[in-house]
């Protein structure tokens, strides 16, 4: 038995086992799917069979997200999470790299070595902002990954410089994963950039990473050969019901992506001299080494390593947890820097 070499020398994506009860690690929403909708999906799986396949293409679902969007469902595409589009889309361009700006999320490096290809990760500027150095070469690249608001950093990656990426006719795939908490959605874009791939998810402002729902949004060009390469009953019946009704419900999340935003912009304010860049996202990254106290008072954040070592990333929890970092990350401060008065 031989492995491919490229397998052998990816590492397993891995979190933390053991963590604290308050979970602000993972940029989830702090509220469930309400109740009343939980149970009305209940009810209709009460008289509706598990033991048939779901629609080959998710078509209801895909219906659904289009008509929102004003777009037509063959330009979408359902999924497991955004997470599982993602070797879909690199798999589908020629050239050998794939473009990455860092510090962003692994995933993509991830799955471009899955299929063999370089990554050439390019560093973000001071600001957080993709450099102004950065020209692509549509011969070498299959793909330049833009992520917008940028996690781990939260900010958004300005207009004008994806728009000078996509005018050079590479394939884009620009993820926004965290849109739904930003001004600034992108989906304009696919009127004019048939190069372009807009990757979505219901895990962040949706509160369902559990039922694991993402889509893609693309042009017509791209979407006729991404039909060829999607994997057939991608999207299962539950996952997919629960996902109509959500957007049937649509009122529940904006009042919830208001809170969320009230709260990030409050926790950004008191802790404004550890903030590097504002977020546009459901999470804020802070220059502060207080992962360890935090974890050992009970709360769960991100840390990194490499180059992004001083930084932790927090997740915008329910108000009450928000209080209790806010003073934690206080409170360490004053202790071990003097920014705190
Ligand atoms: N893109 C980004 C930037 C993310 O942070 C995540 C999840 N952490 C995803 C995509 C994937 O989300 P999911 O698979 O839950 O849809």
């Amino acid at each position: 038995m031989r492995f491919r070499k490229n397998i052998i020398e990816m590492e397993a994506y891995t979190v933390p086992k053991k963590l604290p009860p308050v979970r602000l690690d993972k940029n989830e929403s702090p509220f469930d799917v309400p109740l009343a909708i939980k149970k009305k999906v209940f009810e209709y799986f009460h008289d509706n069979p598990f033991n048939r396949y779901p629609e080959i293409d998710s078509l209801t679902l895909r219906s659904k997200i289009a008509e929102e969007k004003a777009i037509d469902p063959e330009q979408i595409f359902v999924s497991n999470g955004g997470d599982a589009l993602i070797p879909e889309i690199i798999s589908l361009f020629e050239g050998e790299q794939v473009v990455t700006f860092q510090p962003t999320f692994s995933m993509y490096g991830f799955y471009a070595m899955r299929y063999g290809l370089n990554v050439t990760d390019i560093d973000l500027d001071k600001n957080f902002s993709i450099p102004d150095s950065f020209i692509p070469d549509p011969e070498k690249m299959a793909l330049v990954v833009i992520c917008s608001p940028n996690n781990p950093t939260g900010n958004d990656m300005e207009e004008s410089k994806i728009r000078k990426i996509l005018d050079t006719g590479v394939p884009v795939l620009l993820d926004q994963a965290y849109v739904e908490f930003s001004e600034k959605n992108c989906l304009p874009l696919l009127e004019e950039y048939e190069n372009l791939i807009i990757l979505r998810t219901f895990s962040k402002a949706f509160g369902m990473s559990g039922l694991r729902i993402g889509y893609a949004i693309t042009s017509k060009t791209i979407a006729n050969h991404f039909r060829r390469a999607h994997a057939p009953f991608s999207m299962n019946i539950f996952s997919a019901k629960m996902a109509l009704e959500m957007l049937k419900n649509k009122a529940i999340i904006q009042e919830k992506v208001a809170f969320i935003k009230r709260e990030r912009d409050k926790l950004q304010e008191v802790l404004a001299d550890l903030v590097p860049v504002k977020s546009s996202a459901n999470f804020v990254l802070l220059k502060t080494d207080a992962y360890d106290f935090l974890f050992k008072r009970g709360i769960a954040v991100r840390n990194f390593s490499g180059k992004m070592d001083e930084y932790i990333r927090v997740t915008i929890g329910t108000e009450e947890e928000n209080e209790t970092v806010k003073r934690l990350i206080g409170e360490f401060e004053s202790k071990h820097h003097t920014w705190i008065h």
